[in-house]
């Protein structure tokens, strides 16, 4: 069913990034390296399994992706209070399903355009360390876990 086979995948051979949080079905992880050198605020959920399309997942899967995807995106609009935040599953490259979660800030380097088109500008700084938001993803899984969250 998978576009290309998971033993040459990327996200089956290693985290994808700056691991945060782990789950059975997914984990979360923030984006290091040149692609995230002009958007630091670039985080993953990525799938465990290998599966290529959203739509191979249960409907109760589907709902759990979805959770987490939003919640990570609430931690980045609590911690950054970005111009808007931008989701996006495309999985061209690597045809493991993950969901981009990307803080976006007027006056970054390709805003309004997506982060794949051609830059029109410098990097912009981040208001708060990403030190402090990578902490509150931690804190937002650990507080739905124990129930005092959600
Ligand atoms: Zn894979």
């Amino acid at each position: 069913m998978s576009a290309a086979p998971q033993s040459t995948c990327p996200l089956c051979a290693g985290d994808g990034g700056l691991v945060l949080v782990r789950t059975p079905n997914y984990r979360v992880v923030r984006v290091e390296g040149d692609d995230a050198a002009l958007h630091p605020a670039f985080y993953r959920l990525i799938w465990n399994a290998h599966v290529a399309e959203f739509s191979d997942l249960s409907a109760a899967d589907r709902v759990a992706c979805m959770e987490g995807v939003a919640r990570l995106e609430r931690v980045l609009r609590e911690q950054l209070a970005p111009t808007k935040i931008n989701l996006a599953s495309l999985g061209n490259m690597v045809p493991h399903l993950h969901w981009h979660v990307i803080a976006r800030f007027e006056g970054d380097a390709h805003f309004p355009a997506p982060i794949w088109a051609a830059p029109r500008r410098e990097a912009l700084a981040l208001p708060r360390a990403l030190d402090a938001v990578d902490q509150a993803v931690v804190a937002a899984w650990a507080e739905a876990t124990t129930g005092a969250a959600d």
